[in-house]
């Protein structure tokens, strides 16, 4: 008896109502499923498996859509690579006529060996695409957003008599590796299932504090190009570099100049960042190689400034080349990946509604509108590129603020995604995830 009251004692702390907050129907049915969803998270947790190879997971969000009154096609999706299966998960709940509302969850996890110390910690390992043993995490906190997402479908589903219309929830594979959005949409993910009004994604924030949701109007997350810049010399002996053209020393002169297309060649106001993250050249001491590769990562938030910059990066490269005496056959190669990613656009019309929303269900202390950042995210490609379906992805706060308070005052940073240190507060990151989202649906396909 005495542990039955002390567990119902610790339960109803566990999750208690959001503090100010006016406790809606969302919310009550969120209550009454987190026991179970919490445990579905610690499953996921401790079987966190790797971008493509999500098979496990996907099952498992597939088994909990359906229990949740989805039609459900499993295995949804078409890679560029015809021997990589895609494990999207597709699952439609129907109520009558109405809007059409896209709902989706990321589900892959990230090579990274947790330290977190929790009890429900992962051990995973396994081998990667190349091969290599690595340890696997859900360092990013897919893991909550697909507890929060199972969450809104069951809750969704018990509120019926609210709402009409369809909701297309998606379970997402490869979110880290870039290309799980891009495989679902190319293989008709709305011809399919029918193109939403809308669509919605959320994401945990490693900095924002438990029981907060943050938004950021306009540009969310930045454009994401990989540039393979190849500078080309030629090469001999260290002894003799008059008879030779050294593309170790024209690679230092780009690296220096490429700082200037931030500072010198953009408009300040127009967020840009140009990365060289790897550069490879030569073999031992005395020998000038033929050529030097490096690696970068450009970000921008706009179609005509990302178009500007990968156009100076060449102009640079180039021009040092051709100022430097380097014969026109020698010039750099400057190659742009195909799997670019689009800047993620969060519809101001649509966030201003959304905030509005979030403000009456958790309060108004507790909607907080947030920065943008320069990381990628793959959800852009839901809204298209031309961003004609409005889309917002909200962030969730996933930290204890009195955690938050302490790092602030030892003056340290705290873990951020993809640290093998962080790991969501489960609750009630899940349960404002799941009071989040449905709140946000609610609202759109209101009877
Ligand atoms: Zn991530
Ligand atoms: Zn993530």
């Amino acid at each position: 008896m005495k542990i039955c009251s002390l567990s119902i004692l610790i339960l109803s702390i566990f999750v208690a109502p959001l503090a100010s907050a006016q406790e809606s129907a969302a919310e009550k049915a969120a209550v009454s499923e987190l026991p179970s969803l919490l445990a579905i998270y610690k499953d996921i947790h401790c079987h966190p498996e790797l971008s493509g190879h999500e098979q496990r997971t996907a099952a498992l969000v597939a088994k909990e859509l359906r229990a949740a009154g989805c039609e459900v096609t499993e295995n949804f999706g078409k890679y560029d690579d015809p021997k990589l299966k895609c494990y999207g998960v597709v699952g439609v709940m129907k109520n009558g006529s109405g809007p059409t509302v896209l709902v989706r969850t990321d589900m892959d996890a990230l090579p990274v060996h947790e330290e977190t110390g929790l009890p429900y910690a992962s051990t995973v390992t396994t081998k990667n695409d190349e091969g290599r043993d690595v340890s696997v995490m859900h360092a990013c906190g897919h893991d909550a957003h697909m507890a929060a997402f199972i969450g809104t479908a069951r809750v969704l589903q018990r509120l019926k008599p609210d709402w009409n219309g369809t909701v297309i929830f998606v379970g997402q594979p490869a979110e880290e590796a870039i290309g799980g959005a891009r495989a679902m949409l190319k293989a008709g993910l709305y011809n399919r299932f029918g193109k939403p009004d809308f669509a919605l994604g959320f994401h945990d924030k490693a900095d924002l504090q438990t029981g907060h949701i943050g938004v950021t109007p306009g540009y969310t997350y930045a454009n994401v190009d990989s540039v393979d810049l190849t500078v080309r010399g030629i090469g001999g002996h260290g002894a003799y570099p008059h008879k030779t053209k050294d593309p170790i020393v024209l690679s230092a002169e780009i690296i220096n100049a490429l700082q200037t297309i931030a500072s010198r060649e953009n408009n300040p106001i127009d967020p840009i960042v140009v990365t060289v993250g790897s550069i490879h050249g030569g073999t031992k001491h005395n020998i000038i190689p033929d050529d030097v590769k490096m690696q970068l990562t450009v970000r921008t938030y706009k179609s005509e400034v990302r178009d500007r910059v990968l156009a100076d990066i060449e102009q640079i490269a180039k021009g040092c080349a051709t100022a430097a005496g380097f014969p026109a056959d020698r010039m750099p190669i400057i190659e742009v990946g195909k799997d670019n990613l689009p800047a993620t656009y969060n519809n101001p019309d649509l966030t201003k509604r959304l905030v509005g929303v979030w403000k009456k269900v958790l309060g108004d202390g507790n909607v907080e509108i947030v920065d943008p950042t320069m990381g990628g995210e793959d959800f852009a490609e839901y809204s298209l590129p031309d961003h004609s379906i409005p889309a917002v992805d909200f962030h969730i706060g996933a930290v204890d603020p009195e955690k938050i308070a302490q790092f602030k005052k030892e003056g340290k940073e705290l873990p951020s995604l993809h640290s093998s240190k962080f790991a969501p507060v489960p609750e009630p990151t899940i349960r404002v995830g799941i009071v989040g989202m449905t709140s946000a649906v609610l609202d759109l396909m209101k009877r």
